[in-house]
Parts: structure tokens; sequence; C-alpha cells
């Protein structure tokens, strides 16, 4: 009989963890999940999951240099997925100097740790498309120069830098994926998606009547499901050698096109009236403002267009998405609005 994997999976809370997990333990793997204890309960995903009982929860913080230290000593898992991480963008110019830290060094530390007690582990590190920030190519690729637009993207840069230097320097097994926006019914509701998703759904039934509120409506995104993407995460580490891979679909849409499309879904016509700040969208079924423009959610520098090119894992994983746009829109939209109709939104 062979030996049973272990994966440990940081960021177990989080919208990736979650699918991540459940895929893993399918596989048949020993899931240790790693979380940060708080004082409010933050294993719904998990629950939604149905896979809460199946995983075995550890204590971890991506500052806690000891404590990730005994974590690998103790386990020595064939596989660490590290996907904890400071990820919303706009949080990171608040607290610039925590994001650079947790998503900078605390990859560092994993670096170190897996060099220092578990040398055989396989790192996934969770890169992004928001180092390609001002891009300097169309589509983004492997070889494309990055140019972060945020403290976010400057520290998600270091620590793929450092995988890169910890495989050539000491052999670690440190893979890194550069993921584009990947979304589904689990995004947290901060995500510009989830946020459209989630309020129109308490609009279309009745939970609010205030418009959406959303900043820049022009920026484009390529955007993947989520339930996609872990898949890729699983494959990359199964490869002979460490590498560096896009993971994107090819195609990008702005804001107000996510915007139209789910509200289709959820039973609105909009049409765009107004220029910049005082744009709104109105519903042509009620002739009510159901978006406006509010500079609040502007940002101090803006990622305008993400479209990636994921010729190379295409290739080399033999990977293909199942999800496309409009199936994505759909998923999200219909699930926010059971949810609110059930009362759990
Ligand atoms: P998410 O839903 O925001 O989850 C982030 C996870 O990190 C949560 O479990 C969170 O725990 C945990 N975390 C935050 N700070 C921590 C700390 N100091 N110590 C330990 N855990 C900490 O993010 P996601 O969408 O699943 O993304 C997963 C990873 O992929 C992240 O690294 C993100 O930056 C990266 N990424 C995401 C996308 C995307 O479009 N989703 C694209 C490219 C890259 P709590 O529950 O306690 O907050
Ligand atoms: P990001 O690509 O990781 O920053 O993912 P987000 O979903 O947070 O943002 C995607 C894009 O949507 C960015 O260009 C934002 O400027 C834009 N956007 C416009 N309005 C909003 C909003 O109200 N909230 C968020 N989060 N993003 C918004």
């Amino acid at each position: 009989m062979t030996k049973q994997k272990i994966a440990m999976i940081s960021g177990i809370t989080g919208q990736d963890g979650g699918y991540l997990a459940k895929f893993l333990l399918e596989k048949g793997y020993r899931v240790i999940g790693l979380y940060r204890r708080g004082a409010t309960d933050t294993f719904s995903r998990l629950k939604e999951h149905g896979i809460f009982d199946k995983v075995e929860l550890k204590d971890f913080d991506l500052l806690e240099f000891s404590n990730i230290c005994r974590l690998m000593k103790n386990y020595q898992p064939d596989e660490f997925y590290n996907l904890a991480a400071q990820s919303f963008v706009a949080a990171s110019w608040e607290e610039p100097i925590y994001t650079a830290q947790a998503d900078g060094m605390g990859v560092l530390y994993i670096l170190e740790a897996i060099r220092e007690f578990s040398p055989h582990t396989r790192l996934y590190q969770a890169s992004t498309s928001e180092m390609f920030g001002k891009v300097q190519e169309i589509p983004q690729k492997e070889t494309t120069p990055f140019y972060p637009r945020s403290p976010y993207g400057v520290a998600k840069l270091m620590a793929h830098w450092m995988c890169v230097n910890y495989r050539e320097s000491f052999n670690v097994f440190a893979t890194s994926g550069i993921l584009f926006n990947h979304e589904s019914p689990m995004r947290g509701k901060e995500f510009v998606t989830r946020k459209i998703t989630a309020h129109f759904a308490r609009l279309a039934t009745g939970l609010t009547d205030k418009p959406l509120e959303l900043g820049n409506l022009n920026a484009k995104r390529d955007w993947g499901f989520a339930g996609d993407y872990v898949e890729m995460m699983w494959l990359m580490l199964q490869q002979d050698k460490p590498d560096t891979y896009v993971i994107a679909t090819g195609e990008t849409h702005p804001i107000r096109d996510f915007v139209e499309e789910a509200g289709r879904v959820a039973g609105f016509d909009i049409k765009w009236q107004g220029e910049n700040e005082n744009e709104v969208g109105i519903d042509q079924n009620s002739g009510k403002v159901v978006v406006k423009v509010n500079p609040k959610f502007f940002r101090p520098a803006e990622v305008e267009l993400l479209i990636g090119d994921p010729s190379k894992a295409e290739k080399v994983l033999g990977w293909k998405r199942k999800v496309d746009y409009k199936g994505l829109c759909k998923m999200m939209m219909e699930k926010d609005l059971e949810r609110a109709k059930n009362g759990e939104l």
C-alpha cells in the first residue's frame, strides 16, 4: 500500500483554501489546514463545502516563524500550498507594512522552514497577476516584465522572486503560480464580482432599495473560476521540476460588463447614463438607479487591464478551464439569489 500523502494548506478559511482542500481530499490526501485563531467562526466556507470535519486544523500565522518551523518539523508535508495572505489590494494601501510582512516576509519564513526542516516538501506559492500591474505587454505571460501598482503587488513580487531564488540556490521545490483573478460563490464580499452579485441579490429580493456603489467601472479583468484554478495548483506540484506558470482565461472584460451580465441574471436591464463620478446604471424595467459611482472606491494607483496568456500551462500541464465567463457570472448570481431568499445574505 502506498503511503497517504500529506498536504498542508495555509489560508484554509479563504476562497481557494476550501476548493483546494475539497479537491485534495477527493484525491485521497491527508489535509492539514492552517488557520489563524480569531474571536469569530471563520470556517463557514469549509462547512458549506461539507468538509469541515475532514480537515485537520492547526494554528498558523504568516508572521510567526517559530510556529511555521514547528509545523514543518512535525509534519514534514509532501506538499505545502501557501494560500495565506492579506489578499485585498485596496487594503494594502491602508496596511502596507503588515501586507509586506505577511505577503513578502511570510513566504521567506516558509522557504527557510522548508530548507531547514523539510527539504523534500514541494511548495506552491500563490502569486498574482497584480505583479504585472501597469502591464508591459499584452497579453501577460511568464516572461512579461513586472510592474506592480500596489503594496500588495510589490510584496507578492518579493515572494515570487524568493521562490525563484530558493529554487536556484538551495534546490527547494518552490513553484510560483501567477494566477489571474478567480472568483466563485465563495469569494469575499469586498472583491468587486461578489460585491456586485451580493448587492443585486439583496436588491432583487427587496432586502435593500439602495443602489450598488462602485469605483472604477472601466478597469478590465481576466476572470476565471476558483474551482478550476485549484486543480492547476495541484498539477504544478506533480511536475518533475519547480517552475512558474501563468493561469488565466485569455479573455478580459470591464467591470461594467460584469455588472450588466450579473444584472441580467438578477432580472435587471442596466443602461448607463452620465460620466465619470456622475455615472449611474439605470434598470430599464423599473426606471430605478441600481448602480452609482462613489469615488471612495477609486484606488491611489489602478491596474487598468489584465489579460493572461495561459498557453504554457495548457501545454505543459495539459489543462483547460471548465467554466467560462458567462457561466461564472451566472453561477455567482444564482447562488447569491438563493442565499438572499434563504435569509443567508
Ligand atoms: P482569501 O479568500 O482572502 O483568503 C486568504 C486567507 O489567508 C484566509 O484564510 C486568511 O485567514 C488567511 N490569512 C490572512 N492573513 C494571514 C496571516 N497573517 N496568517 C495566516 N493566515 C492569514 O484569498 P483567496 O482568494 O482564497 O486567495 C488565495 C491566495 O491566492 C492569496 O494568497 C491571494 O493573495 C492569492 N491570489 C488570489 C487571487 C484571486 O483572484 N482570488 C488571484 C491571485 C492570487 P482569515 O480567514 O483569518 O482572514
Ligand atoms: P483585484 O483585481 O485583486 O484588485 O480585485 P478586486 O475585485 O478587488 O478589483 C477588481 C477591479 O475592480 C479593480 O480595478 C477595482 O478598482 C475595480 N472596482 C471598481 N469598483 C470596485 C469596488 O467597489 N470594490 C472593489 N473591490 N473593486 C472595485
